[in-house]
């Protein structure tokens, strides 16, 4: 029905003709800044009277735009919007749905570079950062279009004399839809768009700090046709809507993606049968991780260097993949030290829209939270560079080393989610695995040998759900790399992986005795 799936080729920004039309793009969203956005609620664009306030991490003097924060009254318009268009998406077949997604992608490319010019003031990511998110988001509205068509056929089972069974997925109902800042197109398009293909419709609350992107979304959710109340936007503070949205008795599941804190919560509060419901909700969380890159004495130091570079700070370290924790054999960690200390200080730092290596990170609240472990690490360790704010107007942190870290300090157990890198020093390699796995978390982890054998125990021993040998931790690719992690990382429902769209549908055997 469609061509094969292939990821979203990305852009090389070295080369003068995707600079520039980056460039008219950032241009052209400048020119809209400020703007206010509505809710979408059934297909209608909404206005209340209150605002949530999105302003450029980059430069706090900037209104990136104000969106409209809803409060119960439109929750529950929003839930009956959604159990309306469910009667209908439904009823639907799964290729329409899909065909539906196919071209949500294709308004998506079409807006490709806007979109992420968006992402570049409101989220404070550079351009192949925010080129990425947003062929993120593409990718999964094609990958999840072509797996949707193998649901709709029955469940292999036995034939059984005299009788005719079948067993077909069915979707469940309205979905609530709860993603974090830091993939603010990417994750949010994943989680609704999965659960819709297969015949759900959702109400998607953004995260506070990323609401205009997702209006912006909305808009190619109305340009792209697809039938009103199958996405519904219900933008709003987390105090307001949170626990209504989790609570509420119409809410068949969550797909919630954040840290874990919050994802314990709902899945706590989630767990109660509140009155009026008449079914178990289902609950998916997708949560924070203590990353870590382990390096042997058998690899070229300057290589493992550049990786955990990249690992490290990619996004300011704002990535639940990023490495947190370099842990390096003895033999090599002085010389890997002093080399990762030479490229982080060469990491240039400023504004997204000037696209330098290092941003702002995405608000006052988590700038304080990684400031407080900055002077915690100054404390429990030895600062080998970084170490504190940056000068400007916005939340610069400058890429940070820690070095002589014990695997049980705060800054080597805890997710700081900031530019922020703990060095650890490991006996041998059985040591350094040991530290690897000393954390709840099991989000992603890497090795980097040319030991095969030392390969392959991490294949079996290293306890994460996305492992990786011999290159950088971060950038899965969707229908590639299934991404979601394992222990306190979350319920691993693997984002972009063949497994995931069963998530949202219950299954119904009928059995004809002839
Ligand atoms: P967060 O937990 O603060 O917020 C996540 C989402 O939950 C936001 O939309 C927020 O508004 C909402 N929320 C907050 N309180 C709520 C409540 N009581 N009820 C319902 N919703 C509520 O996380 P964040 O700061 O937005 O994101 C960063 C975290 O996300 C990090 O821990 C990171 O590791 C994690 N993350 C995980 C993955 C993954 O795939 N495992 C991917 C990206 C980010």
């Amino acid at each position: 029905m469609f061509e094969p799936y292939r990821p979203e080729p990305y852009s090389d920004f070295r080369n003068p003709g995707p600079l520039a039309a980056y460039r008219g793009a950032l241009e052209q969203v400048r020119g809209q800044l400020g703007g206010d956005h509505p809710l979408v609620i059934g297909g209608e664009r909404v206005f209340t009277d209150r605002f949530i306030t999105s302003i450029d991490p980059c430069n706090l003097d900037r209104v990136v735009g104000r969106s409209a924060a809803g409060g119960p009254a439109e929750l529950e318009r929003a839930m009956d919007a959604a159990e309306a268009a469910f009667e209908i998406w439904s009823q639907w077949t799964m290729e329409a749905r899909a065909q539906t997604l196919v071209r949500l992608a294709a308004t998506l490319r079409r807006h490709k570079f806007e979109l992420a010019a968006w992402e570049t003031f409101e989220a404070a990511k550079n351009y192949a950062e925010a080129e990425g998110d947003v062929a993120e988001a593409i990718d999964f509205c094609e990958y999840y279009a072509r797996d949707a068509l193998r649901w709709s056929a029955p469940a292999p089972t036995y034939a059984y004399p005299g009788e005719e069974n079948s067993t077909s997925r069915i979707p469940m109902g309205v979905g609530v839809i709860i993603p974090p800042w830091n993939f603010p197109l990417a994750i949010l398009v994943g989680s609704a768009v999965g659960p819709a293909v297969v015949g759900n419709t959702v109400v998607i609350k953004p995260s506070p700090s990323t609401p205009v992107i997702a209006a912006k979304f909305m808009e190619c959710v109305e340009e792209a046709g697809v039938p009103p109340g199958v996405f519904n936007l219900l933008t709003g503070e987390d105090a307001d809507l949170g626990d209504a949205l989790v609570d509420h008795p119409r809410t068949r599941f969550i797909n919630f993606t954040g840290s874990v804190a919050t994802g314990l919560h709902i899945n706590e509060r989630a767990a109660r049968a509140q009155p009026g419901q008449t079914f178990l909700k289902r609950v998916y969380t997708e949560m924070g991780g203590k990353d870590a890159l382990i390096v042997d004495e058998t690899v070229d130091l300057d290589e493992a260097a550049a990786v955990a570079t990249t690992s490290g700070y990619g996004f300011q370290g704002q990535k639940c993949s990023a490495m947190s924790r370099l842990i390096v054999t003895a033999q090599v960690h002085d010389g890997l030290l002093e080399r990762l200390k030479a490229r982080v200080e060469e990491l240039r730092m400023g504004p997204a829209e000037e696209n330098f290596d290092i941003t702002a990170v995405i608000n006052r609240r988590q700038c304080d939270k990684i400031v407080g472990y900055l002077q915690e690490g100054s404390r429990e360790a030895r600062l080998v560079t970084g170490g504190g704010r940056a000068e400007g107007n916005g939340y610069y942190i400058r890429p940070t080393i820690f070095a002589d870290v014990d695997p049980t300090a705060s800054i080597a157990s805890e997710e700081i989610f900031g530019p922020v890198v703990s060095v650890l020093k490991a006996r041998d390699f059985d040591h350094a695995l040991e530290i690897a796995n000393g954390t709840p978390f099991g989000l992603t982890g890497g090795v980097m040998s040319r030991d095969r054998e030392r390969l392959e125990r991490a294949r079996r021993e290293f306890r994460v759900g996305n492992l990786y040998l011999n290159r950088k931790i971060t950038g899965s690719l969707v229908g590639v790399q299934p991404f979601g992690g394992l222990d306190m990382s979350g319920s691993n429902s693997k984002a972009g992986g063949p497994e995931y769209l069963r998530l949202f549908m219950e299954a119904k055997t009928v059995t004809e005795r002839f």
